[in-house]
């Protein structure tokens, strides 16, 4: 079995390693952000995303039709994983969940609407599913949506929480119920597409410990014309479903991880710890073989991943592995990290002594976060059961 890439993918990645260089801007290209380095939040991020529409490298993924690439969802990889090995801002919500879901079950009119926006990166989205007292069971969400017969539509009021990007994205893409009669919490739902800048939503600030921010969502009577619902009413659940599958798989890159690993490793092998040779230490060198497998694992649940995507199907079980997966090998890093470490490993950024500049203690805080977003790791564990094993329901989740 050969994994390594075609000559074609080959030639795409020095492009795109030739673009980064190109573009390179410290305030665009940020490692330390690590996985929410994904995020298109300032002028200058959103600047590099233009530059990458211009590229074409936007849909690559997307049939022809709709003003894709037409092209094997490798390029679309490829350039994610090339975009967060350096901590750049990477095609993700618009592109991966939104597009994707539009291009899949849309209207025509919400197709032209949004379709070549995204394609040029002119807008950013927040996505609206979590709730007070629905996230791993996102079926028990309770915002509602009630019909305005009169004006063609529906006015949505109740709480989101945890949304990430709500303080700068254009459009909210969320669920909410709109029949509570429906005979089951999974129907009954629908998915919608709102206008960020209308009255009666209030975003405030819910700081995480990964030091990046998410936000709380409050719905107050707002408003939706029928034209922004996505797909048909009643079945949003269906639709987020397996738009969480594209979440899993196109927000959560290998590479990112790979590259802490790599600053790990080079640190052990340069470092010195109580006056003595860190790669001298039998220990060490147990951690870092173990970490450098598991790394090597990981890229493999990537290909899996891509593979399946490929071939034209969503990959369920696989997202689900691989997602699992590399959450827990960035845990594992962390852990590492801070293990050998001794106490230096916490002191934070800006301490003098503080190895690879705080990079430890930041990543054992933030990943702690990644194994919470697109679903928990006990989610992703009930998915591969449930889906892959064929085993029991798990309280609905
Ligand atoms: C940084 C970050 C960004 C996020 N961005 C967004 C966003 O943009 N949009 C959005 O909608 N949401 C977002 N989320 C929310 C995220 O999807 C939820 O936090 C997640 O789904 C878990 O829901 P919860 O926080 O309500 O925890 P709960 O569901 O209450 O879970 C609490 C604990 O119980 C465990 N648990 C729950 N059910 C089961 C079960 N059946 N079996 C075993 N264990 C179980 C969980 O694994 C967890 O450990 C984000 C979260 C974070 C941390």
């Amino acid at each position: 079995m050969d994994f390594t890439y075609p000559p074609e993918i080959l030639a795409f990645q020095r492009e795109v390693r030739a673009f980064i260089q190109d573009h390179w801007d410290d305030e665009v290209m940020d490692v330390r952000r690590e996985g929410m380095a994904q995020l298109v939040d300032t002028p200058k991020r959103r600047e590099f995303m233009k530059a990458m529409a211009a590229q074409g490298w936007l849909g690559m993924s997307w049939p022809t039709e709709y003003g894709g690439g037409g092209m094997d969802g490798m390029y679309e990889y490829v350039l994610n994983e090339e975009l967060a090995a350096v901590g750049a801002p990477y095609i993700g919500k618009g592109v991966g969940i939104v597009g994707k879901t539009l291009i899949r079950h849309g209207s025509e009119e919400l197709k032209q609407e949004f379709l070549p926006q995204i394609l040029n990166a002119e807008i950013e989205f927040a996505i609206g599913y979590t709730e007070p007292n629905a996230g791993s069971d996102l079926a028990a969400l309770s915002m509602r949506a009630v019909r305005d017969e009169e004006n063609g539509g529906w006015r949505l009021t109740g709480q989101k929480r945890f949304t990430t990007s709500a303080h700068f994205a254009e459009w909210y893409w969320l669920i909410a119920r709109t029949d509570p009669d429906a005979g089951s919490k999974h129907k009954g739902t629908t998915l919608f597409l709102l206008p960020m800048d209308q009255d009666g939503i209030q975003v405030t600030n819910m700081p995480t410990l990964g030091d990046e921010r998410v936000n709380e969502v409050f719905l107050d009577d707002v408003f939706v014309p029928d034209r922004y619902v996505v797909g048909e009413v009643g079945k949003g659940f269906y639709y987020v479903s397996e738009a969480l599958d594209f979440e899993r798989f196109t927000l959560f890159t290998v590479s990112a991880y790979v590259k802490r690993y790599e600053v790990f490793r080079d640190w052990v092998r340069t470092a010195e710890v109580d006056g003595r040779p860190l790669r001298d230490d039998p220990r060490a060198r147990q951690v870092v073989a173990r970490l450098a497998t598991a790394v090597e694992v990981a890229k493999v649940h990537t290909l899996r991943t891509i593979a399946k995507a490929a071939a034209g199907e969503v990959p369920n079980i696989e997202a689900a592995m691989f997602k699992l997966w590399t959450c827990q090998l960035g845990q594992q890093v962390s852990d590492a990290m801070l293990e050998l470490a001794g106490p230096t490993g916490v002191l934070r950024r800006g301490s003098p002594d503080a190895p690879v500049d705080g990079r430890f203690e930041h990543a054992l805080r933030y990943t702690v976060v990644d194994t919470v977003g697109a679903g928990t790791n006990e989610v992703q564990r009930n998915i591969i059961a449930r889906r892959g094993l064929g085993l029991p329901v798990n309280n609905g989740v």
